[in-house]
């Protein structure tokens, strides 16, 4: 397979590849604040880098990113758009059934956003309900958190922007990395590292991150952050969905 996008193919090559394939790659992406230094776009270029480079060491085709995601608790922060989870969901379920009309039975998303995690799991489940294909999502720091010795426990932060150094350089202005204490919800739900908690015991966010952060970073120093650490944090993600998306082709299927 020469191109990797499907939107670089003409449609003739796009059935060519089909015809032995039936796996996509679906990166999602989100607009949406990551602290005074990173670009709005940090996860929808975090998405597209790794989502075409899994693509091309894996001979699975790219499908166009999904640009904008759920960010409404980021709403506080100019710039951060967000779209319904609903509207989320029947758009990525409408590309999938284009997909599927045309021979693909197995998806990859590439997630570049936790408030895109349900609703890509809700369109996992739909896909199966309705087409018995499979489908699944990865998301980098998900992943890295637990199969390597990246924490990953920021939003902008050491690792967030070490990502996307690693991805762009360019468009990371490390002069005004800066990091705050993030301030709790109440005196009692805190909100550390792995989210909000109450009494230890953890409460599925959903509140404005304006409320606790006025800078928009949080969790690990920003200040920290590089572009070799970026490097090692990205090739070992990749690494790892090449191997899945090997590993996803090998499921068996109900039809
Ligand atoms: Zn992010």
């Amino acid at each position: 397979m020469n191109k990797i996008l499907i939107e670089d193919m003409s449609w003739t090559e796009f059935s060519e590849v089909m015809a032995v394939n039936d796996l996509v790659i679906i990166p999602v992406g989100s607009i949406e604040e990551h602290g005074y230094h990173n670009p709005l776009g940090t996860d929808y270029f975090i998405a597209k880098k790794a989502a075409y480079d899994i693509g091309k060491l894996s001979n699975a085709p790219v499908a166009p990113i999904m640009p904008i995601g759920n960010a409404s608790n980021l709403m506080g922060f100019p710039g951060t758009i967000s779209i319904d989870p609903e509207v989320l969901r029947d758009v990525l379920l409408q590309i999938c059934e284009g997909f599927i009309h045309h021979g693909a039975k197995r998806f990859l998303f590439i997630n570049g956003h936790g408030g895109n995690t349900s609703t890509i799991k809700m369109v996992s489940n739909i896909l199966f309900d309705k087409y018995q294909v499979f489908s699944t999502q990865t998301e980098w720091w998900i992943t890295l958190k637990q199969m390597s010795e990246f924490p990953c426990n920021d939003h902008g932060g050491k690792y967030e922007t070490s990502m996307m150094l690693a991805v762009d350089d360019t468009i990371v202005d490390m002069s005004v990395a800066q990091t705050v204490l993030r301030k709790n919800l109440t005196d009692k739900i805190i909100y550390d590292d792995f989210g909000l908690k109450f009494n230890g015991v953890a409460l599925p966010p959903s509140f404005s991150l304006h409320t606790v952060t006025a800078v928009g970073n949080y969790g690990a120093k920003a200040e920290e952050a590089s572009i070799e650490l970026g490097e090692r944090m990205y090739e070992k993600y990749i690494e790892y969905c090449v191997e899945l998306a090997e590993e996803i082709r090998k499921i068996p299927l109900m039809k």
